[in-house]
């Protein structure tokens, strides 16, 4: 058996004294999605940051194909292929669409013109500035950006989160999109379990700061749906 691409064990952290993860479990294979789930403040983010190192762990490993990323500063850690869509999406922006999609690339099958065929509306915006985009459209760029870093493995966090209906639905859409023409793990954060349902392989849900169900996400029963997420 091949190791997963991305592998989280036992992994706890601090904000400063106050302890937020106290030993989560999980794990992302190529090519599939693992949806993150859990109420509000119980630990989703700080997990993702912990991925990406910009919070450090406590104990417990995080595995990237194998590799250790705990000890690594987080530009080290992107460069391992680690791509995050973070919450509040954070483009550059007085930047344009195509300096913020620039600035980040690296080499790999992923350029502009890819990015522009996943989501065009950012083909007919490249010249405008990220400040004055629509949420959905700053939601795009932000993936985009990540995408053009070349990923292995893409963690979107709440990336529907504010948007519009239509807009969501585009955004779930290229997900899809992503997940069958992309071979990339993907990492998903949002509250839509209908939505989460349709495209994710797999779940884990946090609850206060742990892991306590992991499995395929059709085994999400409505019993555990409601005691865990309370939907
Ligand atoms: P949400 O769905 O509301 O985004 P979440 O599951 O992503 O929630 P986290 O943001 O990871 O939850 O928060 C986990 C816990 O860590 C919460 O108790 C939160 O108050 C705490 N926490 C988050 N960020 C900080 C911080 N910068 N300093 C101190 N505590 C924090």
């Amino acid at each position: 058996m091949t190791a997963p691409l991305l592998d989280l064990r036992g992994v706890t952290a601090l904000y400063g004294s106050s302890q937020a993860l106290f030993g989560v479990d999980l794990t992302v294979e190529a090519g599939q999605v693992t949806a993150l789930m859990g109420r509000n403040g119980m630990g989703k983010t700080t997990t993702i940051r912990t991925i990406c190192r910009l919070l450090p762990n406590r104990a417990g490993e995080v595995f990237l194909d194998g590799h250790e990323l705990s000890g690594l500063p987080p530009h080290r850690v992107a460069r391992m292929g680690v791509g995050l869509v973070p919450e509040g999406r954070r483009c550059f922006a007085p930047l344009t669409v195509r300096e913020n999609l620039t600035a980040a690339a690296r080499p790999g099958a992923w350029g502009l013109d890819r990015v522009v065929g996943l989501f065009p509306r950012l083909g007919e915006r490249m010249a405008q500035r990220a400040g004055t985009l629509s949420g959905g459209e700053q939601q795009m760029l932000a993936i985009g950006r990540a995408l053009m870093t070349n990923p292995r493995l893409l963690i979107l966090d709440e990336a529907t989160e504010g948007l519009a209906p239509t807009v969501r639905a585009e955004i779930w859409q290229a997900i899809g999109t992503l997940k069958r023409e992309s071979g990339l793990g993907i990492l998903l954060v949002d509250k839509s379990l209908r939505e989460l349902s349709a495209v994710a392989d797999s779940a884990v849900i946090l609850d206060k700061g742990r892991s306590v169900w992991a499995g395929r996400i059709e085994e999400l029963s409505p019993d555990l749906a409601a005691s865990w997420l309370g939907v």
